[in-house]
């Protein structure tokens, strides 16, 4: 490992963690009420009282070793099986626990997996805009990220970008559909598009390429889209899921890796999953959020709440002058940043007390993000501050 880098990273948070935490220090200096913090994702809809209930449960009355002990690195099988049949009910595919490896959420779904997949000086194709600790993740795994701008029309995959991205140091492709900043969700073709010009480069450069599926907001979709599941499309997949945002647990550190079985020689890419999950020191995923999942797996909280808070932001926003992406997935809007610089915008809107994330780190200039997973109260409450600050631009 790098020490310098280590140093530099543990000194510079990235810009969403550097917001956050100047809104802990400003709601501490002029109460928590009066600050209008949109700047993380941390839900605010309930988690599903099935899990607070089966959580009590495994408190109470299960045996300490049995609920608080080690489990098997990939975690214990009673999880794995509950999370494959989730799977195989929501998705008719055939996965058994032995595809499915835990983990402590997506982001350790993702140094795990670029840990197993990426060779040092390997290239990982990023699509832009694009959650910024990917960048992160494969640099330390030994990679190097590449970045491929999406069109910025509808946010899908431009194809001409990406055929000029791969090489034959191409080793995986990441994607994030809901996607986290944009809202969007990748379409059923943009996803049999992607197959076609991934399978033909496999070909081309005698190598196999990877497509990471980064997921943790597969569920939060709104009017009926189809989050199409990759692994129907793709055979080189690994899933990388957590359950964060989808049962609102994101400080409890619970996902999975799923590695797909029709990947050739599966088995040794697994096997290269858990070699990574203890080359990292990831013993296990907590023991009783996988405890929890037999009960829970599949469920979800109030997802028309984020919904609500969508069509009002939306709605608010634009009719103040704003142009912002229709978000069909994820709890973020993705807004066009009035000024030439949205570090400038976002500085500005810190005035009004408002704090929204300048989109460079997530490889595209010109827009800030607005996590609204918040209640719908604080949205309501935060509207004259934006509209004050829509003043400023459109007279
Ligand atoms: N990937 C994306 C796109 C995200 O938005 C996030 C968190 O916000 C993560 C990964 C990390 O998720 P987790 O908290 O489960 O590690």
């Amino acid at each position: 490992m790098d020490r310098k880098r280590m140093e530099a990273l543990g000194k510079k948070r990235s810009v969403i963690r550097e917001l956050f935490e100047y809104g802990n220090k400003r709601k501490a200096e002029i109460g928590a009420e009066n600050v209008f913090d949109f700047s993380i994702g941390n839900p605010n809809v309930p988690t599903p009282k099935a899990v607070s209930a089966e959580l009590s449960r495994l408190v109470s009355e299960g045996d300490p070793v049995a609920v608080h002990g080690y489990t098997s690195a990939p975690g214990s099988a009673a999880a794995r099986s509950a999370v494959a049949n989730d799977l195989n009910r929501r998705f008719g595919t055939s996965f058994g626990p032995e595809h499915l490896y835990l983990t402590c959420g997506a982001a350790a779904s993702l140094t795990i997996s670029l840990s197993a997949l990426v060779e040092d000086g390997d290239e990982v194709i990023i699509f832009a805009p694009y959650f910024p600790e990917y960048k992160v993740f494969i640099e330390t795994a030994g990679g190097k990220p590449v970045a491929v701008p999406c069109r910025e029309t509808d946010f899908q995959i431009d194809f001409d970008r990406l055929e000029s991205a791969l090489n034959e140091k191409t080793a995986a492709v990441i994607i994030n559909s809901p996607n986290n900043p944009s809202g969007a969700i990748l379409s059923e073709e943009s996803i049999l598009r992607l197959s076609e010009v991934l399978s033909e480069a496999e070909r081309r450069f005698g190598k196999r390429i990877f497509l990471v599926s980064d997921e943790p907001y597969r569920e939060i979709v709104y009017s009926g889209e189809k989050v199409p599941f990759v692994t129907k499309y793709y055979r080189d997949t690994v899933v990388c899921y957590s359950y964060s945002k989808s049962l609102s647990l994101p400080g409890e550190r619970i996902g999975y890796i799923l590695v797909s079985p029709e990947i050739d020689g599966w088995e040794d890419i697994y096997a290269a999953v858990c070699g990574a999950g203890r080359a990292l020191g990831y013993v296990c995923a907590p023991a009783i959020f996988q405890h929890m999942l037999p009960a829970c797996a599949g469920l979800t909280p109030d997802l028309s709440l984020y919904s609500e808070n969508r069509d009002l932001l939306y709605g608010a926003l634009t009719e103040m002058g704003f142009s912002a992406v229709h978000p069909d997935g994820a709890f973020y809007l993705f807004v066009k940043s009035p000024d030439e610089s949205a570090a400038a915008f976002s500085e500005r809107a810190k005035k009004y007390e408002l704090l929204l994330v300048p989109s460079d780190d997530f490889g595209v200039p010109g827009y800030i993000r607005i996590s609204y997973c918040v209640s719908a109260e604080q949205i309501r409450r935060s509207l004259p501050a934006f509209k004050k600050l829509a003043e400023e631009y459109f007279k």
